[in-house]
């Protein structure tokens, strides 16, 4: 059985059956004989099935919102924005669907057409995190539904309930049962799923596990997507207000507990402005309001996973060892529940495991620096490429600067973004492949090239 805990008070939420190799080969094999029929389905049909889910999600929004922060610790308006959020992401793949899917013409002269066409890839895996499951969930799920795939949906089982909660949606929508399995379980499982004949495999979690998951599907030439971790950075230069930017960053590295794949985790601030930026910093994080997470106030809750407990803890005591300062928290809280103070350094260098290793927590370390190259070459410093920012009043500066950072998204003024009209992905570590934006529709499909001669 699936203990489902609480994380904010350790108490066990429910107990579930979990599936095995024979239960997760026979949810295959239905969605293997679904697939041809679901992709048959006129789009406006497929489009209806996905409105539906919208409208379920809508009317069932404080209840889902309640599941969530019960189950990962997300304080209950975080949970109620990705919600909304998820509408938008929704709104967006209901509307770019068919445009995507579009057959198109690229070439025609007498007697000869090309077309390019596009056919759904088949029966998909979609192995999910828990840190926002609507989001990173839907930026799969929507498109490849729509586009014709039958989708075995894997939810981390840190947010198990809210993956059944999705696949019950997802059936009273009209999506068939098996066109839409979820499969409920731990990491054993997701490893279960990696063994069976899929024809696509989409992957959102940490580098470590990508590069396992790389490592059984390369060889079978499955289809792989994986979007992964970050140490995401931003540098703020001496020409911006520091009490703004302060309070911006703040917020990127803190929403969610820290826990976004776009946290702001490393800060470079110019010299200039660096101890009033610092002092501002601090202020914001120390206003910060830990605790129940199902209180509307709160805005910091407890860690999802009680493990990274440790990792911060080793972070705070590798960077206390190496001589930084720190400013606020710096300890986990006594339990029940995995708390952790929202913990600030400054005085720190690449020498330290804090800005180095993705942390996925609320801490953060504030660098010096000298000037915009010494900026640039800190923020490349990194095996991982997901955001970066940059905070100026000089949009030529910050697009000169963003220009040579290794990432997939670049910020100006601002951070911890996506929008579902962008594409989402990574460099290096963070991954390959990409969804959102009419390209994370395509990812879901195969493009038939037609040589036609008449
Ligand atoms: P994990 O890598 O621990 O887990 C990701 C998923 O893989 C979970 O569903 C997990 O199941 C499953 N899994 C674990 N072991 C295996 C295995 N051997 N084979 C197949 N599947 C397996 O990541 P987290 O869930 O902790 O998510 C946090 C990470 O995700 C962070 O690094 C974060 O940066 C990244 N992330 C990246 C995003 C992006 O868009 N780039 C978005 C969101 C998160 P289970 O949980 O049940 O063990």
């Amino acid at each position: 059985m699936l203990k489902i805990i609480n994380p904010a008070n350790g108490r066990v939420l429910a107990e579930l059956p979990q599936d095995d190799a024979a239960s997760i080969a026979g949810k295959v094999r239905a969605a293997r004989a679904v697939q041809p029929t679901w992709a048959a389905t006129p789009l406006p049909d497929r489009l209806t099935a996905i409105r539906r889910f919208r409208e379920g999600v809508v009317r069932d929004a404080e209840r889902l919102a309640a599941i969530l922060t019960s189950e990962v610790g997300k304080p209950i308006r975080q949970a109620r924005n990705e919600l909304n959020g998820l509408l938008g992401r929704i709104d967006f793949f209901l509307e770019q669907t068919e445009a995507a899917l579009a057959e198109r013409q690229v070439h025609a002269e007498t007697g000869l057409r090309e077309l390019i066409t596009h056919e759904p890839l088949g029966v998909v895996g979609n192995i999910s995190a828990w840190n926002y499951p609507y989001f990173v969930g839907a930026n799969v799920f929507i498109p490849a539904l729509l586009t014709g795939n039958a989708v075995l949906y894997k939810p981390s089982e840190f947010a198990t309930l809210t993956g059944l909660e999705i696949g019950q949606l997802m059936h009273v929508a009209g999506v068939p049962q098996d066109a839409f399995a979820v499969l409920v379980g731990a990491g054993a499982v997701g490893a279960e799923l990696l063994k069976q004949p899929l024809d696509g495999l989409f992957f959102t979690g940490s580098y470590a596990t990508g590069a396992r998951v790389a490592q059984e599907l390369g060889p079978r030439m499955v289809k792989l997507q994986l979007e992964l971790g970050g140490k995401d950075p931003t540098y703020v230069c001496d020409d911006v207000d520091p009490a703004a930017a302060a309070a911006s960053l703040a917020d990127g590295a803190m929403y969610n507990t820290g826990q976004s794949c776009c946290s702001v985790e490393r800060i470079y601030v110019h010299e200039k402005i660096h101890d009033t930026f610092v002092s501002a910093f601090v202020k914001e994080v120390k206003g910060f309001k830990l605790g129940d997470p199902s209180h509307e106030d709160t805005y910091i809750g407890p860690l999802t996973r009680a493990p990274q407990l440790d990792v911060l803890e080793r972070q705070v005591a590798d960077a206390k060892a190496k001589g930084a300062r720190l400013l606020a928290g710096g300890k986990r809280l006594a339990g029940p529940g995995n708390w952790f103070e929202p913990t600030v350094f400054a005085g720190v260098d690449h020498s330290m495991e804090l800005m180095r290793e993705e942390s996925f927590g609320p801490i953060i370390g504030i660098q010096k620096v000298a000037d915009d190259t010494e900026a640039v070459r800190l923020m490349n410093d990194t095996e991982y490429g997901l955001t970066a920012g940059v905070y100026t009043r000089d949009e030529e500066r910050a697009r000169r600067l963003l220009a040579q950072v290794h990432a997939g998204s670049v910020y100006w003024n601002c951070c911890d973004r996506v929008s579902p009209r962008l594409p989402w992905s990574g460099v290096g570590h963070s991954g390959i492949g990409l969804t959102l934006s009419t390209y994370g529709i395509e990812t879901f499909t195969r493009l038939k090239a037609w040589h036609l001669r008449d």
